[in-house]
């Protein structure tokens, strides 16, 4: 995307204004909070650093009320005489719209400020993705395709701390949020129409619940890079680590990764020393000749070998991949990429290749739990079919190829003695391998014409 340049953003009405004062008086704040209380609606953005502390620390919070020519503000969260109170009351009342884009770190300072998640979101990066313009779309994107505006460009390296704010800084804040509103208005209509208003207030509602901004640490586990391959010791030690390291660094203030990596950590997991001294010899590990830290790291480690086998976690069954099975995923994922693209809706919403080999494990009988995409919305818009697909069930059918491609995945009608018979000859689909399966030599596939 190119960056707009100085010239054209000049041009934008919004930078014509003169910047604006922060906020820093309860009573307006209040104020403020009734009247967009009363508008029903109400968007907003903040702004924090987290470079050298444990929290983010909240520097700056942008609102905007949802009802006609209403102006942004400004609140100074950092001033003494505020109490966001009142504010993180409105975020987090199920009566009132709180407007977004990707809000979910903004959701977790007011999580963690009032120690209630928000309800009723519309965040306008997932609906964005629900009505054909693509996700994860960034703000200025979004405005750009939806606004027909530029904003100025990002202050990802400003320092939102200081005050007074420059007024280039107060003018990107007031970017922020002022287009929320309206994109709010024009999103709503578009999921309306499109009848895909359901699907996405059930991706809203994961801003819902806590869990969404703090995973149990065992799902925390199963994100590091290299954990899958440890044992169940060790995935009961990494999880410890994590832990402690949570602890550790929330007690120093300091952001957790700056203390200990997180391949530090597997490593750990993975090596179990019993003495500090073994401790020393790890690189990119500046904390190694704290003798405090490495005796501590020890003791949890030590901790874990005290704990009986029945409390270990279950270690990640890794399955080796056969050909065949890379170009079932490949096959599947072909399908759905033409689908989305197919009824204008974002792919990466509906989740990459992961979610795939999810449905095959389960499809597999080697998890219990429903994946994702036979649930909810994903089921309904694709997960079905990939089943039906999977089963054996349906033909795909790839035409017009190359001005206008297209990958249609049509059920079978499947007569009464050849359903779901295992081992007997079942009619072929009409595979097209350079579209669907690349990996797939052609002669594996059966070409049997559909005698219809
Ligand atoms: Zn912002």
């Amino acid at each position: 995307m190119p960056q707009p340049d100085r010239d054209t953003l000049d041009h934008s009405p919004e930078s014509a204004e003169p910047a604006q004062e922060l906020l820093c008086d309860q009573a307006e704040l209040e104020r403020l909070c009734a009247r967009w209380r009363a508008a029903g609606s109400f968007a907003f953005d903040t702004e924090f650093i987290r470079d050298d502390t444990y929290e983010a620390r909240l520097c700056l919070v942008q609102a905007v009320g949802g009802g006609a020519g209403e102006k942004p503000v400004l609140i100074d969260p950092m001033a003494p005489t505020i109490d966001l109170k009142p504010f993180w009351d409105l975020v987090t009342d199920p009566q009132i719209v709180t407007i977004v884009h990707a809000g979910k770190e903004d959701f977790e300072v007011c999580l963690r400020a009032s120690g209630k998640p928000p309800r009723n979101v519309f965040d306008v990066q997932i609906a964005a993705g629900f009505a054909g313009y693509g996700y994860p779309l960034s703000l200025t994107r979004l405005v750009e395709v939806l606004r027909r505006k530029r904003l100025r460009k990002g202050q990802t390296l400003t320092d939102w701390s200081i005050r007074p704010l420059t007024d280039e800084q107060i003018r990107y804040a007031i970017d922020d949020v002022a287009h929320l509103p309206s994109m709010y208005g024009k999103l709503s209509r578009e999921l309306e129409r499109r009848k895909r208003t359901a699907w996405a207030m059930e991706e809203f509602l994961r801003f819902e619940s806590s869990e969404h901004y703090v995973p149990p640490v065992a799902d925390r586990v199963q994100k590091l890079r290299g954990s899958k391959s440890l044992d169940g010791l060790g995935m009961l030690t990494l999880e410890r680590l994590l832990k402690w390291r949570d602890a550790w660094a929330q007690e120093k203030n300091r952001p957790v990764r700056a203390l200990i990596r997180d391949d530090i950590l597997v490593e750990l997991a993975r090596r179990r020393p019993r003495h500090a001294r073994e401790l020393a010899v790890l690189r990119g590990f500046p904390q190694a000749r704290n003798a405090k830290v490495t005796q501590a790291l020890v003791d949890v480690i030590e901790e874990c070998r005290a704990t009986p086998k029945e409390k270990w976690p279950q270690p990640v069954e890794t399955r080796e991949e056969t050909a065949m099975m890379r170009s079932t995923i490949d096959l599947l994922s072909a399908v759905s990429r033409a689908v989305c693209f197919e009824q204008e809706l974002s792919h990466d919403l509906l989740g990459g290749a992961s979610r795939l080999r999810e449905l095959i494990e389960y499809e597999l009988g080697g998890v219990d739990t429903v994946p994702p995409l036979l649930r909810g919305w994903r089921l309904e818009f694709l997960g079905e079919r990939l089943l039906d697909l999977l089963r054996g069930r349906c033909q795909l059918h790839f035409t017009g190829w190359p001005k206008s491609p297209r990958l249609d995945v049509v059920l079978r009608d499947i007569g009464p003695h050849d359903s779901q018979a295992n081992g007997a000859e079942k009619p072929a689909a009409e595979a097209v391998p350079a579209a669907a399966a690349p990996d797939e030599k052609p002669e594996k596939a059966k070409r049997k014409k559909r005698g219809d």
